[in-house]
């Protein structure tokens, strides 16, 4: 096995300032594994963009973690972008994950803002531009759900490398071969910056499966059947989610790769056991 891959947790902001608490919970227990950072993503508009802010700016008040704020440009003006940044800047947020984000809710395809960005890269060149901030972005293993052109996706990518992303996120996927596949072809056209891996743990049926109709990404049929035959079982689901992910990650880390990042939807429980059964040291102090 490699040096030990990095570990990342990525929480989302709940739609009322009442739910804040029950983020901190889950924070404060998952932090016990030493994360090299914890990120917090952008709502698609108005109270939650604001929360998703705030919890950025108290999780690094509050605690020492290194936090990662998501910032989209949907429905945002150039401008409103560079308001949001400037304020996570002078708030002490050092990195971001630069994002185009998905249409808003009833809208089939992405708009740009006529005074605003069009895509990832762009957003991306204005923070280098503008800002000190450390740049990630996202990528994905299966090609992103309106791409129609793998290559043609994966040299997108590569313009959000050349833009200033020092590395990329995957999108959610549960069979290891479409990421061992994106890694190689992305490394042969020459994108060189660390790719982590984005990890799920299954929690419940019906959201998985909404969740990958949404972003394309593939239930392997195995994985599929098990969901049918438990469905009405959610401590079942739990733990075929906790076994599945536990797998999913030994294989990545005994394949080398660079980091794996948790989409922790707010919940700590699945990711502690995940953590444990993989025999992850809680404090470790390792040097890569
Ligand atoms: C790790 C991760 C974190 C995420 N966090 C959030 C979040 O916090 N909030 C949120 O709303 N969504 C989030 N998303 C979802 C993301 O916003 C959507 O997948 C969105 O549809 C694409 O965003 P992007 O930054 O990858 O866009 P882009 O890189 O702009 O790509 C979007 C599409 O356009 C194509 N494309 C890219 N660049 C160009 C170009 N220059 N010219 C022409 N076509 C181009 C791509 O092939 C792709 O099909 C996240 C996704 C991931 C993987």
């Amino acid at each position: 096995m490699g040096p030990r891959p990095t570990l990342s947790f990525e929480f989302y902001p709940p739609k009322l300032q009442e739910g804040i608490p029950s983020v901190f919970k889950s924070i404060d227990k998952l932090k016990e594994f030493s994360p090299d950072f914890v990120s917090v993503t952008y709502g698609a508009g108005g109270s939650t963009q604001s929360l998703s802010e705030q919890i950025s700016i108290r999780i690094k008040e509050q605690t020492d973690l290194v936090v990662m704020a998501h910032l989209t440009c949907v429905s945002q003006t150039k401008t409103d972008v560079h308001n949001v940044l400037t304020r996570l800047a002078d708030a002490g947020i050092q990195n971001i994950i630069a994002l185009r984000g998905d249409p808003p809710l009833g809208q089939n395809e992405f708009i740009a803002n006529k005074d605003g960005f069009s895509h990832a890269n762009e957003l991306i060149d204005h923070i280098r531009t503008n800002f000190e901030f450390g740049i990630a972005a996202a990528c994905y293993p299966e090609g992103h759900s309106e791409s129609t052109n793998l290559e043609l996706d994966l040299e997108y990518t590569k313009r959000k490398v050349d833009a200033g992303a020092q590395f990329l996120v995957t999108q959610l996927f549960f069979d290891n071969a479409y990421f061992i596949n994106f890694l190689n072809r992305a490394r042969q056209i020459g994108i060189n910056v660390p790719i982590l891996a984005g990890v799920l743990p299954i929690l419940r049926t019906e959201q998985i499966r909404r969740f990958t109709a949404f972003c394309g990404a593939t239930i392997p049929d195995s994985l599929g059947q098990q969901l049918n035959n438990l469905s009405h079982d959610a401590a079942a689901v739990r733990e075929l989610g906790i076994e599945q992910s536990t797998n999913q990650v030994m294989d990545l880390m005994e394949k080398g790769i660079d980091g794996i990042h948790f989409y922790a939807l707010n919940r700590s429980y699945s990711i502690s056991r995940i953590l444990s059964n993989i025999g992850w040291v809680k404090s470790a102090n390792i040097s890569r």
